[in-house]
């Protein structure tokens, strides 16, 4: 039976009384407990900066050659926080109110609630720490809107804001570095965990740069890992991004949670051939201003300067009044993909819609002549004036969309289309953000936590900080707080022979295969056959049909994949094929749990179950529960935990 260990009380004083009531380590006793750390992300990055700061011996372990390169570094748009500083009515009520019913209440409610009691505390400590949010005129931070908000909440630095995070997080925690409680293994890749008497107790970890196996031992050990959208192949995600970690974890008994929640974001820059092995996210802080919109006729072919203003269909704005451009992902992809696939599309591959800047242009054109008091002037005045206000808003995306596009996308309307994006299944974590493992912890988008079926905009980074800086130094109090006469374990114990010895088994069976595929071909494979049938759309068909192709392709790598060079020394092909293999696993869990779930809900939708008009139709009778996957070999038995909705009223959610 799952126990979320959701404290007593009411909603709003849960956190609260836990933090009056945990149990505490003392100082002395801290600096005897060891705890790894794997991934600098902002989730790993701010938990081994407040660990160490804590007293806590830290090792923190990251792929990159750098904590600074994780992937949290490219999220561009902001940070949600309940701070008010608009005076237009948010509250953390209404930031907690937003992010279940974004998530189509398929989330904790408790833990939702405590994310949106925190966010307000993450801003101050960033902004202590130097994050240069953006101003307003009179030095307040300013805010923007994101999907799914009537408010604005959002904190940003330009369009980038998890660089600016990231370096405010690596800064806290190469203070700890220098101060020695943390140790940091840059280009180390954890590739076992290591269980005693039932607990976390340890890793092994490769080191990416001589090939070596090492053994490292902790009295806990924290997953802040990222997600795994590079399952797609295609994604907006990091080329590095992948499950592993979180992978080993499930294979030895923790349970995953809702895979087949996946976020497949509205705006990005579309795939343009086969050649390609990434895609770009243009922010959907771009939907603040920008208008989205396809011609009114199918096929219609003109150049999108040549179609008048009236035979423009703004799609969103006639379909959802009330929320317009900013409804959530999961809608507006949806959306995008219904107008695409009814001939509405444009580009030369007919799958992108416009996003458009001249209306926004022309608006703060206007508001600047009025500012400077210019009187009456020449049209291209204003649309300089505009032209310089929109670049000092989204200057470095439009850059961005021009470098890679070779168009002007403040003359002509940027084409964008969904891709995937972000992860919301992950390891399952209760309030403490344990696993079902004893002393194994998941932060950020590595747990599947706070966003139900679908993420709203600037939540990400809400949740990756919150869990590290403010959660997980008082819930891994309360565990280690039992643990203090536990002696560091040699890392001799069999356990870690045991598990060394698994890790090199399976580089040698990989590395001996010498077939005739490259790793880079099967990710290839596998990312076409869940983009196409465990997608933006699902049906039980295809679903079924996914499952028997995945599992054909395991068998097919197992037996044909070649990879080049050595197991001593640095090889990236190598440690791509054991991601690979990972990813190749979790496809199929990914097409079980979507094929299980008879409902649509946020990102998951499946064909049979909608609206007369084409929303997600959930089944909160016989689906309103997280689906918690136990890995028994080459099964999986599903566990539910049940949600309660104590406060919010689900219904369904309408953005119109
Ligand atoms: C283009 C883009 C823009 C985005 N913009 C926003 C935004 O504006 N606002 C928002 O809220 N969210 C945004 N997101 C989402 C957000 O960036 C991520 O969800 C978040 O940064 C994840 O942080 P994390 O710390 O959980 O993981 P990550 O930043 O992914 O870090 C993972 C860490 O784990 C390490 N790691 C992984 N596996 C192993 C292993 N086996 N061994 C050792 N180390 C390992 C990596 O080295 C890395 O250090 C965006 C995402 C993308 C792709």
């Amino acid at each position: 039976m799952l126990d979320s260990k959701i404290p007593g009380g009411t909603l709003d004083s849960k956190w609260t009384k836990y933090k009056g009531n945990v149990k505490l380590v003392n100082p002395a006793n801290k600096r005897k407990l060891e705890v790894i750390i794997v991934g600098t992300g902002l989730a790993g990055s701010s938990a081994a900066a407040s660990l160490g700061e804590m007293g806590y011996k830290v090792k923190a372990f990251c792929f990159q050659d750098s904590p600074r390169r994780a992937h949290s570094i490219a999220a561009q748009g902001g940070i949600n926080a309940a701070k008010n500083y608009q005076n237009d009515g948010d509250s953390v009520y209404r930031l907690f109110y937003d992010t279940i019913k974004g998530g189509d209440y398929r989330a904790r409610e408790a833990n939702v609630h405590r994310l949106a009691e925190v966010s307000t505390n993450i801003i101050d400590q960033c902004v202590a720490q130097g994050v240069p949010f953006a101003r307003e005129y009179g030095g307040l931070l300013s805010n923007r809107s994101f999907g799914g908000t009537q408010v604005q909440r959002t904190f940003y630095a330009a369009g980038q804001t998890g660089q600016q995070l990231l370096i405010g997080a690596y800064q806290a925690l190469e203070r700890q570095v220098a101060l020695g409680t943390v140790s940091m293994y840059a280009r180390h890749e954890m590739v076992e965990l290591v269980i005693i008497d039932g607990k976390a107790r340890g890793i092994i970890a490769r080191n990416l740069v001589t090939g070596e196996l090492e053994r490292h031992f902790a009295h806990a050990v924290l997953l802040c890992t990222g997600g795994y959208g590079n399952v797609f192949y295609l994604s907006t995600n990091a080329m590095g991004s992948n499950v592993t970690a979180a992978w080993k974890a499930h294979k030895q008994g923790a349970y995953f949670a809702n895979p087949c929640f996946t976020q497949i974001h509205p705006t990005c820059i579309p795939v343009s051939g086969d050649h390609q092995s990434k895609l770009t996210l243009m922010s959907e802080s771009l939907r603040n201003d920008g208008r989205i919109w396809v011609p009114a006729k199918q096929g219609d072919d003109r150049p999108a300067n040549e179609i008048p203003e009236e035979e423009k269909d703004y799609y969103l704005e006639r379909r959802y009044p009330a929320f317009g451009n900013l409804v959530p992902r999961d809608v507006a992809s949806r959306a995008a993909k219904e107008r695409c696939d009814a001939g509405y599309g444009v580009g030369s591959s007919k799958q992108a819609v416009y996003l458009d800047y001249a209306a926004a242009i022309q608006r703060y054109g206007k508001a600047e002549v009025s500012k400077r008091n210019l009187g009456n002037v020449a049209p291209d005045v204003i649309t300089a004036l505009g032209k310089e206000v929109v670049k000092e808003k989204y200057g470095n995306l439009f850059d961005m969309y021009a470098k890679i596009t070779g168009e002007n996308p403040y003359e002509v309307p940027m084409r964008i289309y969904p891709a995937v994006h972000y992860t919301m299944g992950g390891l399952w974590v209760d309030y403490e953000l344990k696993t079902t493992i004893d002393g194994l912890y998941a932060l950020g988008e590595a747990n599947f936590s706070e966003h139900g079926a679908n993420r709203l905009g600037a939540s990400a980074l809400m949740q990756g900080l919150a869990d590290g800086y403010f959660v997980i130094p008082y819930t891994l109090g309360n565990y280690l707080a039992d643990d203090i006469r536990t002696q560091s374990i040699s890392t001799d114990h069999p356990a870690f022979v045991e598990a060394e010895q698994k890790a090199a088994d399976r580089i040698n069976t990989l590395m001996s295969i010498k077939g005739k595929q490259t790793v880079e071909s099967f990710h290839k494979r596998l990312g076409k056959i869940i983009w196409d049938k465990c997608g933006m759309a699902r049906n039980a068909e295809g679903l079924k049909q996914a499952i028997k192709e995945v599992q054909a392709l395991k068998a097919e790598f197992w037996s044909d994949v070649r990879i080049p060079g050595e197991i001593n020394g640095m090889n990236p092909e190598l440690d791509k094929a054991g991601r690979v293999a990972d990813f190749i696993e979790l496809g199929e869990l990914m097409c079980l749990d979507a094929l299980e779930r008879n409902e649509s809900c946020g990102g998951h939708f499946r064909e049979e179950f909608q609206t007369p008009d084409g929303e997600a139709l959930r089944d909160d009778e016989n689906y309103m529960y997280v689906a918690a996957w136990e890995n028994k070999g080459d099964k999986w038995e599903l566990h539910k935990e049940v949600l309660n909705y104590e406060i919010v009223k689900p219904s369904q959610r309408s953005y119109k």
